[in-house]
């Protein structure tokens, strides 16, 4: 049945991203406990029927991976989104919260979200394009969960129009203007595993020489749609004199410092899961394979599967629910 504005008890803010806010609220008349996301959009009032009719795509979205879907509305100028709430969160808060994630934890986390993505392609056609540790979700019975993927073309175009970040989970291939594929998927899961497993963002990476690029927090607004252009000479010159003098740039240097993120996802080689050694082989090998720079080379979510780490995740008895209850 249809869901109404004025059937939801606001309970608690749950977060914040660039899109919106999502809420912990309680459908009262049937006492459930949702996560209300409302987002902000400026479109026509044709435009919004349309994004809350593709949205009802996920009421057919039935996986143990994929967050269930109770219904959207209009709520003007809103469109609210409720979904199934997932009491342990996102798994960036939970790294933030308790530190470095044990790898057997990330194996799994690895698992669901590859089974997550194949069911969204193979049964929806569905390409999530938003892969980040913020749209992994958590919750007490250990289920781990993928949210926040692009069902509505409408939706995705309307958010790009006014004010979407440019994310950093992005692989080359996206940065440099290409079509998303599931495989753009698998290197933004590539990335999030080192996230977890290292606590903390990879590109802050200290042994690489641009040490300003541990600013970034994730994702970058406002968005750059298609290729980015080279770094002008002006521009090298300002990053040289910065550079020796040590001091980060403010404001109009934030710009240019996404350049650079992005300019250095392009050109320089992928992230690693590191130091050698402290991870299991078979998962320095699993990122490796999540981060070739040539999607071409690169394996989709199906085949991955297959690979030996995930293969072991699966098997893995680590108990995800007692894990759940230590923080
Ligand atoms: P971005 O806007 O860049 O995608 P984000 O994913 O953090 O960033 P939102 O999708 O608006 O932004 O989510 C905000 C926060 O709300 C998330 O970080 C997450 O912690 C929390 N959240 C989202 N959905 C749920 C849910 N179903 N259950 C519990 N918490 C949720
Ligand atoms: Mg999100």
């Amino acid at each position: 049945h249809d869901l109404r504005n004025e059937d939801l008890k606001d309970m608690q803010e749950l977060g914040q991203g660039n899109g919106g806010s999502v809420k912990k609220v309680e459908h009262v008349p049937t006492g459930t406990i949702m996560a209300k996301k409302i987002v902000l959009i400026d479109a026509k009032p044709s435009v919004r029927k349309q994004i809350l009719r593709e949205l009802q795509i996920m009421h057919d979205c039935n996986s143990n991976y994929i967050i269930s879907f109770y219904g959207a509305f209009i709520s003007d100028p809103n469109i609210c989104i409720c979904m199934e709430y997932m009491d342990k969160g996102s798994l960036d808060g939970i790294y933030k919260k308790i530190g470095p994630i044990d790898i057997e934890v990330v194996g799994k986390v690895a698992l669901a979200v590859l089974e997550g993505l194949t069911y969204l392609y193979d049964v929806h056609r569905i390409i999530h394009r938003d892969i980040k540790p913020s749209n992994i979700l958590f919750n007490s019975k250990g289920q781990i969960k993928i949210c926040d993927f692009g069902v509505s073309g409408e939706l995705i175009n309307s958010i790009a129009d006014t004010f979407v970040g440019t994310s950093t989970y992005m692989s080359p291939e996206r940065i440099q203007g290409a079509q998303y594929t599931v495989k753009s998927d698998v290197w933004s899961l590539g990335i999030s595993l080192i996230e977890l497993a290292l606590g903390r963002f990879p590109f802050s990476d200290s042994s690489s020489d641009d040490s300003d690029l541990s600013d970034f927090e994730g994702t970058l607004s406002p968005a750059r749609p298609g290729p980015l252009p080279p770094l002008t000479r002006a521009q090298k010159d300002k990053k040289k004199k910065r550079k020796s003098r040590g001091v980060s740039l403010q404001g109009g240097g934030m710009t240019m410092s996404i350049l650079e993120l992005l300019q250095h996802i392009v050109n320089e080689s992928a992230p690693r899961l590191t130091p050698e050694g402290r991870f299991p082989k078979e998962a320095e090998d699993f990122v490796d394979s999540c981060l070739l720079k040539n999607p071409d080379e690169r394996r989709t979510p199906k085949d991955l599967l297959k690979h030996p780490w995930v293969e072991h995740s699966r098997t893995a008895t680590i108990d995800l629910e007692a894990w759940a209850s230590t923080f």
